[in-house]
Formats: structure tokens, C-alpha cells, sequence
């Protein structure tokens, strides 16, 4: 039988908007997800609407960003509510957002991002009897082997989305089977949508303009580090490394602003380390840069240092390899996929900042060496667009339109 294609897909991202700057705060990778691969799917012809909370008079009801991508700011709660408040409200944005799609802006599938929003997607699935896809993002026991721990409810929530999604996208083999471990089988599909990254961007270029653009100076190793700065991201590591590197000349760049409820606390520990390791001279942080001019931050970077707890893929590796930049990784999670030791950077295991040091140093003492590794990252890094993800996500859409929606238990 012929099932037409999809046509309108709704996307949830209650606690961030697509169109925050990211970098702080709640804002990071997702809302770069959420924002590129719903351009990619309005450029496939997918009519996609994405609902986030609203957070400041000044935010129009809609904004239309381009043809068939419109973001829509739900009042929903005071607009300065913490995250941890966030679930007091899921009853009136998911009221609505139902109230939208049934007088404005219908739609085929509802798709869901971050726990939050699933709560609220798996209420429209029932009540509009349309499929719901799920991204988690992150999950409260993938969250708890790192050692950030997450409520009781928060588990309860996930649960409750597994029970009923009809499919759940994870980002990469290594997700999906962490998933399995973790959470068993669910009843609707896992689906691997790789994320993507903006090759017109994220590209080789000459380190010395980028160098001259940020006022660093030519020949001293640049490590950098980019990222919310919370304890997951574990910018203690990369401060770590840097000491042990032992070059007075190195420098290490920290992209990036506090993030969640540890980040100030993160931020004045973070302080307190550069000066107990008398590197202060050694450190520049940087406030969060809009994401097209990360460009320029990579290709000015000998190295770039992801040493997080846990993560599901890990825009910024990917993005640094883009760039042609070798990356020194955390071997957890998405960064397994992402980075292949020793041949586009390395994978460092239980996050020992010694480890750290000896991979940077392999890659600033050897230059022909890092050139190399650069340069088959970014070969591998061709393999993401977010134009494949939306294929892939505007095939998925279209198989569960065709199918019997899985029974709520
Ligand atoms: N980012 C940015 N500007 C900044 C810092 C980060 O645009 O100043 C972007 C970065 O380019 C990446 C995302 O934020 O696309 C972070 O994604 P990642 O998957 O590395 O981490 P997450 O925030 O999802 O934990």
C-alpha cells in the first residue's frame, strides 16, 4: 500500500528554545539539533512547527525562521521558572500546544526532545492519536553512571515515555546500546539519526588568520575546551592537562558560560583550581559565541579537549573534526563513535587528566602527526549532514504514519 510522505511534523523543545544562544545555561547541543535538523527537514518539505516555552516578553508568539520552519513561544508559568519547576507547568504548555495544532497548525507526528517534552508528547499522542518520537538527549541512568545523579521522578517520567513512544531516536550505535542495557527493549523502534554539523561552517581553514582574529599568538600550542560549564563537561580536566603539559607557552581557551544548578559553584572551583595549579597566566575564558563563529575558535586550536562525563554524541568533537582539528576525548558515549583513537585524535579512559597531558602533547610536539589526524577527521566528519538526519527522520515519520500506534501499558 502507498503511504503519502509526511507533511507537518510538531516538535517539542519545552525547557530551550532552538533560537537561545547556546553554550550556557540550558542551552547547548540540543537546541543546535533541534534548530538545524528542523531546517533540514523544512528544506525536505516538511512543514515543521516547534513549540518551546516562552521566557521573555519581548518573544513574539512565532517566529517564522524560514519556509516551513516556524518556532512558536508557549506562555506556560512565570517566565523566569527554574528547570526543577518546569514540571508544574506541563499541563498548561501542553493545553496549548494541543489547543495549536487543533485550530492552527495540525500535524502528522509529534516529536519530542528532552524527557520534559515527552511528558507533554505522550499526553498529544493519546489525545490526537498520532505517533510520538522521542530524543532524550540525555537520560537519568546514563546521567548516574557518569555520577550526576537526577530525582526519582525524573526516572519515573522516562519510564513513562519508553512505555508508549513509538520510536525513540538515539544519535549512534554506542547510544542505542547503552539504551538497551539500561532500559531494556522498548516497545516502538530505536532509530539511529546521527546528528549532523554545517559543513558551509564548520570547515579546514588557515590557523595563522584565525589566530590573528582572536589575538593569539602564533606559535604557542592552544588547547581548547567548548561547552556549558557544569560537572558533566568536566572543564577541571582540561586545566588538569594543561598543568601537566608543563609549556608556560601553551595557552587553554574555555568556551563557554555556567550551566544547571552546579555551574556558578563549577565555575568558582574551576577559578580556584587555576590558581592552586599556577596556571592562571595559562587560561583564557571566553563568554558563549554564536555557533557559526566557533569556526574561527577551532581552526585557531592546535587541540580540542572534550573530557565529559557522560555524552550522548558530542557536537563539539564532531565540529572540531570538521574543522580538521585532532580531538583528545573522554572514551564515553557518543565520543566513541566519533572520535577514532589514533587516527583522528584520541580516547582517554576513566578521564585521567596524565592521559590527557600525554595525548595533547603527542599532537603539539608532532605537527606533521596532528596535520594528519586533522585531516581524516575531517574526512570522517563528511559522513554527518543534517540533511541525511532529516531524510532519515522524514523516512521514520512516514513508516509510523503507516503503522498501528504501540499500546500504551
Ligand atoms: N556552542 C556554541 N557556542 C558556544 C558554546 C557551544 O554554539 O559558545 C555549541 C557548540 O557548537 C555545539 C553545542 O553548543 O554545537 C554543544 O553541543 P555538545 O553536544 O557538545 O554538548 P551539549 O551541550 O549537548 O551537552
Amino acid at each position: 500500500m502507498f503511504h503519502a510522505v509526511v507533511q507537518r511534523a510538531a516538535v517539542l523543545s519545552l525547557h530551550t528554545s532552538p533560537l537561545a544562544q547556546p553554550g550556557s545555561g540550558d542551552s547547548g547541543g540540543m537546541n543546535v539539533y533541534v534548530r538545524e535538523l528542523v531546517s533540514a527537514l523544512a528544506q525536505a518539505g516538511v512543514e515543521c512547527t516547534t513549540f518551546t516555552r516562552r521566557t521573555s516578553a519581548d518573544q513574539p508568539e512565532v517566529v517564522v525562521v524560514e519556509p516551513g520552519h516556524r518556532v512558536v513561544h508557549v506562555p506556560a508559568g512565570p517566565f523566569d521558572l527554574a528547570k526543577e519547576q518546569l514540571p508544574s507547568v506541563l499541563t498548561e504548555f501542553g493545553d496549548r500546544v494541543i489547543d495549536h495544532l487543533k485550530n492552527e497548525s495540525p500535524a502528522d507526528v509529534v516529536h519530542a526532545n528532552y524527557f520534559l517534552s515527552g511528558l507533554v508528547a505522550h499526553r498529544i499522542k493519546h489525545e490526537l492519536d498520532i505517533p510520538f518520537i522521542s530524543t532524550f538527549h540525555t537520560l537519568a541512568k546514563v546521567k548516574a553512571e557518569g555520577g550526576d545523579l537526577e530525582p526519582e521522578w525524573r526516572h519515573r517520567a522516562e519510564q513513562e515515555i519508553i512505555a508508549c513512544a513509538d520510536a525513540i531516536c538515539v544519535s549512534c550505535t554506542e547510544e542505542e546500546s547503552q539504551f538497551r542495557r539500561l532500559y531494556g527493549n522498548p516497545k516502538g523502534r530505536i532509530e539511529i539519526v546521527a546528528p549532523g554539523v554545517e559543513h558551509a561552517f564548520f570547515a579546514p581553514g588557515e590557523r595563522s588568520g584565525a589566530r590573528r582574529a582572536l589575538d593569539l599568538p602564533m606559535n604557542a600550542p592552544v588547547l581548547l575546551f567548548v561547552g556549558r560549564i557544569q560537572p558533566l563537561k568536566a572543564p577541571d580536566i582540561a586545566v588538569r592537562a594543561l598543568a601537566q603539559l608543563r609549556r608556560p607557552d601553551a595557552l587553554l581557551l574555555v568556551v563557554g558560560g555556567a550551566s544547571g544548578d552546579a555551574g556558578d559553584s563549577e565555575v568558582a572551583s574551576l577559578h580556584a583550581l587555576i590558581d592552586e595549579l599556577g596556571v592562571r597566566d595559562q587560561v583564557r575564558f571566553v563568554p558563549p559565541q554564536p555557533h557559526h563563529i566557533l569556526s574561527t575558535y577551532y581552526r585557531a586550536a592546535d587541540v580540542v579537549v572534550v573530557p565529559s562525563r557522560s555524552e550522548s554524541f558530542g557536537l563539539v568533537a564532531l565540529e572540531a573534526s570538521a574543522c580538521g582539528i585532532p580531538v583528545v576525548a573522554a572514551g564515553v558515549g557518543g565520543l566513541l563513535t566519533l572520535v577514532d583513537h589514533g587516527e583522528t585524535g584520541y580516547l582517554v579512559p576513566d578521564r585521567d587528566p596524565t592521559l590527557f597531558a600525554h595525548y595533547v602533547r603527542e599532537i603539539v610536539d608532532h605537527p606533521a602527526h596532528a596535520a594528519a589526524l586533522g585531516q581524516r577527521g575531517a574526512e570522517r566528519a563528511k559522513r554527518y549532514t543534517w540533511g541525511f538526519a532529516a531524510a532519515r527522520l522524514r523516512r521514520l515519520y512516514t513508516d509510523l504514519c503507516a503503522r498501528e500506534l504501540v499500546a500504551c501499558s
